[in-house]
C-alpha cells in the first residue's frame, strides 16, 4: 500500500527572520513513516521544518508554509496514494501580507493581520475512483473526546488519533506517546504509553486492517 505522512510543523512568514509555527518536534510523523516502511508499504513522508533525519527508504519531501503543505500533499495524493496521515501540526494563521524587509524593532510587531490557513485534511481534493484512508491528529488540552469526535466528521477521517497536550511526560518533543483513538463508528481505542515508535506500529496495523476489511 502507498501511504502519504505528513510531519512537523509549519512555518507562516511574518518578514524575512521571523515567523509564526507550532510546538512539533516530527517525532510522531517520522516514526509513523518508519513503521509503515517496516511493514513494507511505500511510504511519501512530507515534512515541515525539523532536526530529525527522513527514514531511510521514503519518498522525501521539505515543505516550509501550509500553502507549500498543502500542495504537495495533493500532488501525492493525484499521484496515488491509499493511506493519507496528517500528523503535521499545520499553523492555524497566517500573516496577511508577508514584508519584504525585516520589520525594526521600534516599528513594533504589534498589528500583523492574520488571515487562517488552508485546513489541508478537510479541503484536499480525493479521487473518486478508490477510497483512501485518511487518519487525522488532535491535539486538545480540554474536552478530549467532544473535539475529536467533531474533527472527525469535519475532516471527513476514518479515525483521529488524540493525544492530551496537558501531559508532559508525552506528546510534544517526548520520545513517548498516549494517545486515544477515535473511530467514525464510536468507538474508540486508548493507547496506553509507549515508544512513538510502537504507537506508530499499532496505528499502521489499524489502517491495514480497515483497508482489508473495504
Ligand atoms: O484543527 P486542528 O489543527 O486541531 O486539527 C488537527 C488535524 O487537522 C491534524 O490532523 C492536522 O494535521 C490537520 N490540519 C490540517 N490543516 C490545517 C490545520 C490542521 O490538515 N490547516
Amino acid at each position: 500500500m502507498k501511504f502519504l505522512v505528513t510531519a512537523g510543523p509549519t512555518r507562516e512568514p511574518i518578514d524575512p527572520v521571523r515567523f509564526i509555527s507550532n510546538r512539533s518536534s516530527g517525532k510522531m510523523g517520522y516514526a509513523l513513516a518508519a513503521a509503515a516502511l517496516e511493514a513494507g508499504h511505500e511510504v511519501a513522508l512530507v515534512s515541515g521544518p525539523v532536526c530529525i533525519a527522513p527514514p531511510q527508504g521514503a519518498d522525501f519531501f521539505r515543505v516550509t508554509t501550509a500553502d507549500e503543505m498543502a500542495d504537495a500533499v495533493q500532488t501525492r495524493i493525484n499521484t496515488g496514494c491509499d493511506v493519507f496521515v496528517m500528523c503535521a501540526a499545520v499553523a492555524d494563521f497566517k500573516p496577511r501580507e508577508v514584508r519584504a524587509h525585516k520589520i525594526k524593532k521600534h516599528e513594533g510587531l504589534a498589528r500583523i493581520e492574520l488571515v487562517p490557513t488552508r485546513d489541508i485534511l478537510a479541503s484536499v481534493a480525493l479521487p473518486r475512483d478508490r477510497r483512501v484512508i485518511i487518519v487525522g491528529f488532535a491535539a486538545e488540552s480540554d474536552a478530549l473526546a467532544e473535539n475529536a469526535q467533531k474533527k472527525l466528521l469535519e475532516k471527513r477521517c476514518d479515525f483521529i488519533c488524540a493525544n492530551d497536550i496537558t501531559r508532559m511526560d508525552t506528546g510534544f518533543d517526548a520520545d513517548e506517546n498516549e494517545m486515544t483513538l477515535y473511530f467514525r463508528d464510536g468507538s474508540q481505542r486508548h493507547l496506553q504509553r509507549d515508544s512513538k515508535l510502537e504507537i506508530a506500529r499499532i496505528i499502521v496495523k489499524i489502517c491495514i486492517e480497515i483497508a482489508e476489511k473495504r
